[in-house]
């Protein structure tokens, strides 16, 4: 790699030159993509759908900024509120900007209600929100908070407690605490499922203390797991939502999704983004949100998640020295294995598969959702040929 971009990236030596479908291909190679551009590319690669719909954008206008009307944006929200709980949607580009987002919406719905303490929000183990300074202090991993807080290390305003477990989550609840935000499937911290009943509960606490909920969808979100959004596995709706990854299908944007009653703290001039929702964006989330929200393309990623499941448990039974658990959700699928992962990674590249890793043990995989059957095999004689080797 040359010199000039900044190294926070420990990035693998391939350069992947163009890409079709569920496979990436360097000068000389073709790889399986397993990985999607990291939960991104849920219509693969270069699809003629969404290629279409960046044409045609591209040849109208490209961007305005929210000074204007903007009627790609206005579909798009209309279509997300339809296929969701939420009335209002505002548009910005990114993951951790959308959930930044949720966070500052919380504490003004607070503060419009004169409850001005009530900042605190309460937020999982294993969690990740991503990297900017406040997704930072939401997040569970310490290193990323490293020598970037005025305090050292300091979660300021986000209380931390471990996953499924109800009663310490209620203890920590007080005249502060503003909300609950969390992943309800856990992607980066390890492809970590919850129980039906911890979401009820969680649900009723919110109730009970009138606090809000917030899920954090960018990685579980938008047909991934099968559902339009995760939560729906749990019939438990949020007041307010973050969306990003695969909502453009590899084009950058991210989206905060909110109730009407949500929606009112925030009036003219309280958030902004330059960028969010321009229509290029918007046309092609428009299209990438026509395609998966089919009923048909719905039930095929839960068909096709089984699949995977079904056979990567089976394989697990030969390995019980080296494979903890399979998990995960439709197609948002985890391998946890005993040690860690990096040689497994590394082996399943040089046979030309690619997947991701997740905390320390766990690998994902994280194909487009329109991944064949045929391509499942493969990946899965793949995993099998490299845990032979590793054994
Ligand atoms: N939230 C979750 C659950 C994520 O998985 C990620 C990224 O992996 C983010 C937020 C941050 O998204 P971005 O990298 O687009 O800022």
């Amino acid at each position: 790699m040359n010199n000039y971009i900044l190294p926070t990236y420990n990035r693998i030596n391939l350069k992947f030159i163009n890409g079709k479908g569920a496979w990436l291909f360097t000068k000389n190679d073709k790889y399986l993509d397993f990985s999607s551009g990291i939960a991104v590319n849920f219509l693969g690669h270069a699809n003629k759908k969404l290629i279409k719909a960046l044409n045609l954008q591209a040849n109208k206008l490209w961007h305005t900024s929210n000074l204007f009307r903007i009627s790609e944006q206005e579909d798009l929200a209309k279509m997300l509120c339809d296929y969701s709980f939420a009335d209002k949607a505002f548009f910005c580009n990114s993951g951790a900007e959308a959930t930044e987002g949720v966070v500052k919406i919380i504490r003004r719905y607070h503060y419009m209600l004169g409850d001005y303490n009530r900042k605190n929000i309460i937020v999982l183990d294993n969690a990740f929100h991503g990297r900017t300074l406040t997704s930072i202090q939401a997040g569970s991993n310490k290193s990323h908070r490293e020598g970037f807080l005025a305090k050292n290390n300091c979660d300021c305003g986000f209380n931390r407690v471990p996953s499924d477990d109800i009663n310490l989550l209620e203890k920590k609840i007080n005249n502060n605490t503003a909300a609950i935000l969390f992943e309800p499937i856990q992607g980066e911290g390890g492809v970590n499922t919850f129980s039906l009943n911890y979401f009820k509960k969680i649900k009723s606490l919110c109730k009970k203390y009138k606090i809000l909920l917030a899920f954090d969808e960018v990685q579980s979100g938008i047909a991934r797991t099968g559902k339009m959004f995760s939560h729906e596995w749990y019939r438990v709706s949020p007041d307010i939502m973050s969306l990003a990854k695969g909502l453009g299908g590899g084009f950058p944007i991210g989206a905060i999704l909110m109730t009407n009653k949500i929606s009112k703290c925030m009036g003219f001039g309280t958030h902004g983004s330059t960028f969010g929702g321009n229509q290029l964006a918007c046309s092609v989330a428009l299209a990438v949100i026509k395609e998966v929200s089919k009923k048909s393309f719905l039930s095929k990623i839960q068909d096709n998640g089984l699949f995977l499941k079904e056979k990567l448990e089976k394989i697990k039974q030969n390995y019980p020295n080296l494979i903890i658990s399979i998990k995960g959700k439709g197609l948002l699928v985890g391998i946890e294995f005993k040690a860690s992962t990096e040689k497994f990674c590394s082996l399943a590249r040089e046979k030309k598969l690619l997947l991701v890793p997740a905390a320390k043990n766990v690998v994902r995989l994280l194909p487009p959702l329109n991944v064949k059957k045929n391509e499942i095999k493969i990946a899965v004689s793949v995993i099998e040929k490299c845990l032979e080797e590793l054994n």
